[in-house]
């Protein structure tokens, strides 16, 4: 098999992005994560598989999508349409016949010639801008064969590449697949391991580990961004641990993106129909960003807040 048969899953891919690293940028999101943030901005990505999506507020109860299921997996129990996440195989057939457009399928799958022909549509906006192409997620480590392949055609017709990645995963892994990219985006979201585990699921001794290793044994260029989660990592004391760790290991050069928490994905979680309570906060205030961002501007680091 070639790089251009190499296949895998992707939830979506926006064009003309802008903050997911330098100029105008085509960004592929591929589905897959080792983590489970609680603040998740795209839960879509906790599943490799595709996935039904359902807008309850959309629905008027026609009852259309019942018949439509082979799975039977729509009910109507207590006034509400429900959907069996054991039964459904994201197949699609309740979508053609729902008048509401409530209904869709998250993700499917690419070869890595599709995703190369849908992002090189934009190759002159990239060259007047000093943009490419990003892969993010989920988690790019999460699919590597795949993330891999799709590195190695963009380079291959000369489009520049960034990953932005938690860093979870193996360091051959990592190795593998970021010496095909011209940027890394590294997202560090707590420096006490405790701490990381109880918002992500996982300690951060690997993504540390990671992330000193990538400028010394890569020499890749590395932005490290970090989303800022109310009562989750804005602490003053995180914020100078995260400050100094990047001093130390990675040097003052290395540039920080102050990413401000938003609400923007609270909605998927519903319509995703997923598990466990939905973790909403408020958006940090623009002064405790500013006081933040002082924070690093004392330890001599380029900082700002947006990627
Ligand atoms: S996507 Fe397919 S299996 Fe899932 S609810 Fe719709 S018809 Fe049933
Ligand atoms: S077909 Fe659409 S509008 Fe009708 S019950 Fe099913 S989800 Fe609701």
């Amino acid at each position: 098999m070639g790089l251009n048969d190499e296949a895998g899953y992707v939830f979506d891919i926006q064009h003309f992005s802008i903050h997911d690293g330098p100029g105008i940028r085509t960004t592929v999101f591929l589905s897959g994560c080792s983590l489970r943030c609680r603040w998740c901005q795209n839960p879509e990505s906790y599943h490799l598989r595709p996935r039904l999506s359902f807008c309850a507020e959309k629905c008027t109860k026609c009852m259309a999508c019942l018949p439509a299921c082979p799975e039977k997996a729509v009910s109507f129990e207590n006034g509400v349409i429900r959907n069996n996440r054991e039964l459904c195989t994201a197949c699609g057939a309740c979508i053609p016949v729902c008048p509401a457009e409530a209904r869709s399928i998250i993700g499917r799958e690419y070869t890595a010639e599709e995703v190369l022909k849908d992002v090189e549509s934009d190759r002159v906006f990239y060259e007047g801008s000093g943009g490419g192409v990003t892969l993010s997620g989920g988690e790019v480590l999460f699919q590597p064969v795949f993330s891999t392949a799709v590195l190695k055609l963009c380079r291959e017709n000369n489009l520049s590449t960034a990953v932005e990645t938690t860093g979870n995963a193996a360091w051959q892994t990592v190795r593998d697949v970021l010496e095909n990219t011209d940027l890394v985006l590294y997202d560090l979201k707590h420096m006490n391991s405790a701490e990381h585990k109880k918002g992500t699921g996982a300690g951060n001794e690997r993504i540390l580990e990671n992330l000193k290793k990538i400028p010394k044994e890569l020499n890749i260029p590395v932005i490290v961004r970090i989303p800022v989660i109310p009562g989750f990592n804005d602490s003053e004391e995180n914020i100078r641990n995260s400050a100094g760790f990047i001093l130390n290991e990675l040097g003052p050069e290395t540039p920080v993106n102050l990413l401000p928490y938003h609400r923007f994905g609270v909605g998927k979680w519903e319509q995703l129909e997923m598990s466990g309570p939905v973790f909403e906060t408020e958006p940090p205030e623009d002064e405790a960003m500013q006081r933040l961002k002082e924070i690093f501007e004392k330890n001599n680091l380029n900082v700002q807040i947006g990627g």
